[in-house]
């Protein structure tokens, strides 16, 4: 994939504004880390006002359309800036997809399962797990609140956002220890060489990956230069 990981991250920036902070912090670490891991998502839906739900309650009802939620305005976690929706972003770096058996890491786990995998170790609940009503590409982080109480006014505790901080602490530790990922390089589909991907950037042996593509590699000690040329 092109993109780096700070292109990736633009793609998403609008959809975090009006996020609570500590879902904008989870939000942007799931990002970093799905990245990392040869998946890279975007964030398709943050923050909906009452007011833009209550227009997409309307679709289906009293306006055009097909039924998209069954939630009025107030009654979503995503219209007090505790819930996201992500998407994965295809190779070509614009298209994105809903497709939950794709593998296009190849690693033999679908990139959905491992995106909820790392949304729920950062502390997120996964719409997929609702026994009603399924919502795939859904997480939220509710700090022990109902709809109930937010329509009244309530926030997250001090209590409740401490305990979610401290664990996303924890995560992005881990991630920064493990941020290296053993990575098989292939060229044209056929495994040319073991590599390591180092914070968005691959490291692999250059005349395997040269060679298989056609080209020759030549060390040049005098300059210490490593020449590829076809
Ligand atoms: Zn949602």
């Amino acid at each position: 994939m092109a993109l780096t990981m700070d292109q990736l991250k633009n793609k998403s920036s609008a959809r975090l504004i009006g996020l609570h902070p500590i879902l904008l912090s989870a939000a942007t670490a799931l990002i970093e880390r799905c990245y990392t891991l040869g998946v890279p998502i975007i964030i398709t839906q943050g923050l909906r006002t009452i007011a833009e739900q209550d227009a997409l309650y309307a679709q289906g009802r009293t306006k055009p359309g097909s039924i998209v939620t069954n939630a009025k305005g107030g009654y979503s976690y995503h219209n007090y800036g505790l819930a996201i929706d992500f998407a994965l972003l295809l190779p070509d770096g614009k298209s994105v997809s809903w497709d939950m058996k794709r593998d296009g890491d190849g690693d033999k786990v679908t990139d959905w399962q491992e995106v909820v995998q790392e949304a729920k170790k950062l502390g997120f609940e996964w719409g997929g797990d609702w026994t009603s009503f399924k919502d795939y590409p859904h997480f939220q982080m509710v700090f022990g609140l109902t709809l109930t109480q937010l329509r009244a006014g309530g926030k997250p505790s001090e209590t409740a956002m401490a305990k979610v901080l401290a664990n996303i602490d924890r995560y992005k530790e881990a991630a920064t220890v493990n941020k290296e990922v053993k990575v098989t390089v292939n060229v044209n589909g056929k495994k040319i060489a073991d590599g390591v991907l180092d914070n968005g950037t691959t490291y692999t042996p250059a005349r395997a990956v040269a060679e298989a593509l056609g080209a020759r590699v030549a060390y040049d000690a005098a300059t210490k230069t490593v020449n590829i040329t076809k």
